[in-house]
């Protein structure tokens, strides 16, 4: 009997694994609920409909999002395609006219053979191979039963985004390694204020523009995670007590406790990226940018990811999923799109295209397949499976999370450098998964389930 693979939610993910699997001749059912049950953000029933910005962000190959997009086009992703074809002009960046790009997506995968689409909401996990892809606005029901699936502890509501600096842009003659209280190792870098600098920071912060928050998207956040600009509303002493407190940490080249300091924490195993701790905000990006430079140390930072907080469904990935986007405890249960934990229209695209690949070949009984490390899309698949991540946090695609390069270059020559390693590894992987060779052995691969499960 024919195998049929579920794709619950019509986004950007579940739209690009339909393709991805009916170009491999798989049958696909695709339930999307709306446009009879709608979510708070979409305003459409076409699949693939962007809620916010119409930017699918930089077109050139020297930056991220340009190689993923450049690494999709060779995978021959669909989203990509379309949005080509929809595209209108924006400098450098690849921007869509919002509604025939949806409806052009909407169109394509109707017209795609085998593939059904089924308007209704899904809400029970179904039997069988299965593709959940109900992004960042899942519906309640099915909320609920991910939570039955993977524990409450699992599946976020909101993601709270410190920004991530690369850590050749951190201005090493300020900042000083310490632990609080020397618990632990140096794990920290510190980044030490003055009292001065505190205020005139706190001052900044204060009057720095702010996102608006949506209706539905009003909540009380814990403590942990509110905005450090509503902490600073509550008093100009508040975050000198809260996530920027000095206590327990000496600055041994002047012997004293700074006034306030701001802590970096180690974000990946090649020591490439930090993240702010506690620094979660809603100010916006060109606030974040002129606020943060203020940091002593951070005058010169490059931001690879600037903080956010937002309505967000996502699970748990690192501890649940394989690089293949397979659930470690049920093989033919895949996830994609920004439910996995990536950030971003083409990152979620991206997850939607794997996820259909590597069913598609679980149908065919061939081992699934995973982007080398180098590509822009291997690297962000093992950022959000990497089961030692610990604190959990959305990603977009960046530079920071590839491996280093060989020879030590800087700047624009590291970011050509990169770019041309990732493209050369895909083309060299297409060809190889393409002829039917597994190109990355993932047999090896522990977290890989190796049983075809039926
Ligand atoms: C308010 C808001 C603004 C955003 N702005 C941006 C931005 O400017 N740039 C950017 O890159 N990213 C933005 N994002 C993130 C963006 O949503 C994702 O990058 C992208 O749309 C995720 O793709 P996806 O396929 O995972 O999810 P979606 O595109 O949201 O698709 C999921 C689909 O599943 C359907 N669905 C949900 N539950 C069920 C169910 N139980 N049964 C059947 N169908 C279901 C939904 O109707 C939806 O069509 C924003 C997100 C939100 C919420």
């Amino acid at each position: 009997m024919e195998k049929i693979v579920r794709i619950v939610g019509g986004g950007l993910a579940g739209a690009e694994a339909a393709y991805q699997l009916a170009r491999r001749g798989e049958c696909v059912e695709l339930y999307e609920m709306r446009p009879h049950r709608m979510t708070e953000a979409h305003a459409t029933g076409n699949l693939g409909e962007l809620v916010c910005s119409n930017s699918l962000r930089s077109s050139l190959i020297t930056a991220p999002a340009g190689v993923l997009k450049e690494e999709m086009r060779r995978l021959d992703s669909l989203v990509i395609r379309v949005a080509e074809d929809n595209r209108v002009p924006a400098g450098s960046a690849l921007a869509v006219d919002r509604e025939s790009f949806a409806r052009g997506l909407t169109q394509a995968v109707e017209a795609l053979p085998k593939v059904r689409i089924h308007r209704e909401e899904v809400k029970d996990i179904p039997s069988g191979i299965v593709i959940l892809a109900t992004g960042p606005l899942t519906s309640p029901a099915l909320s609920q039963q991910l939570v039955s699936l993977l524990g409450s502890q699992h599946l976020y509501f909101y993601d709270a985004i410190s920004p991530i600096v690369s850590a050749e842009s951190i201005n090493l003659n300020v900042a000083f390694r310490a632990a609080r209280y020397e618990k632990g190792d140096d794990d920290y870098l510190n980044l030490p204020l003055t009292r001065d600098e505190y205020y005139r920071f706190i001052d900044a912060l204060l009057t720095a523009e702010r996102v608006p928050t949506h209706g539905f998207e009003r909540f009380v956040p814990f403590e942990g995670c509110m905005p450090i600009e509503e902490i600073a509303d509550r008093g100009k002493e508040t975050l000198a007590f809260g996530p920027m407190r000095a206590v327990g940490l000496i600055d041994l080249r002047s012997g004293q406790r700074p006034y306030a300091v701001v802590q970096l924490r180690q974000e990946n195993q090649e020591k490439t990226l930090y993240n702010l701790v506690g620094f979660q905000t809603k100010m916006t990006y060109a606030a974040q940018r002129r606020v943060f430079a203020m940091i002593p140390g951070l005058e010169n930072a490059e931001f690879v990811r600037l903080g956010s907080l937002h309505r967000n469904t996502f699970i748990n990935s690192p501890q649940h999923l394989c690089p293949t986007l397979q659930w470690r405890q049920r093989s033919n249960l895949f996830f994609a799109g920004q439910m996995t934990g990536v950030e971003g229209y083409i990152e979620s695209a991206a997850t939607g295209l794997v996820a259909g690949v590597n069913a598609a070949r679980l149908i065919a009984e061939e081992p699934p397949v995973v982007p080398p490390p180098t590509t822009a899309l291997g690297a962000l698949l093992r950022y959000i499976t990497d089961p030692e991540r610990k604190s959990f946090q959305p990603m977009n695609v960046n530079f920071g999370l590839l491996p280093p390069l060989s020879e030590p270059l800087r700047k624009k020559a590291k970011k050509e450098m990169m770019a041309q390693r990732a493209l050369a590894d895909m083309e060299a992987w297409v060809r190889n998964t393409e002829g039917g060779e597994v190109f990355v052995p993932l047999d090896a691969d522990p977290n890989v389930p190796s049983a075809v499960a039926r």
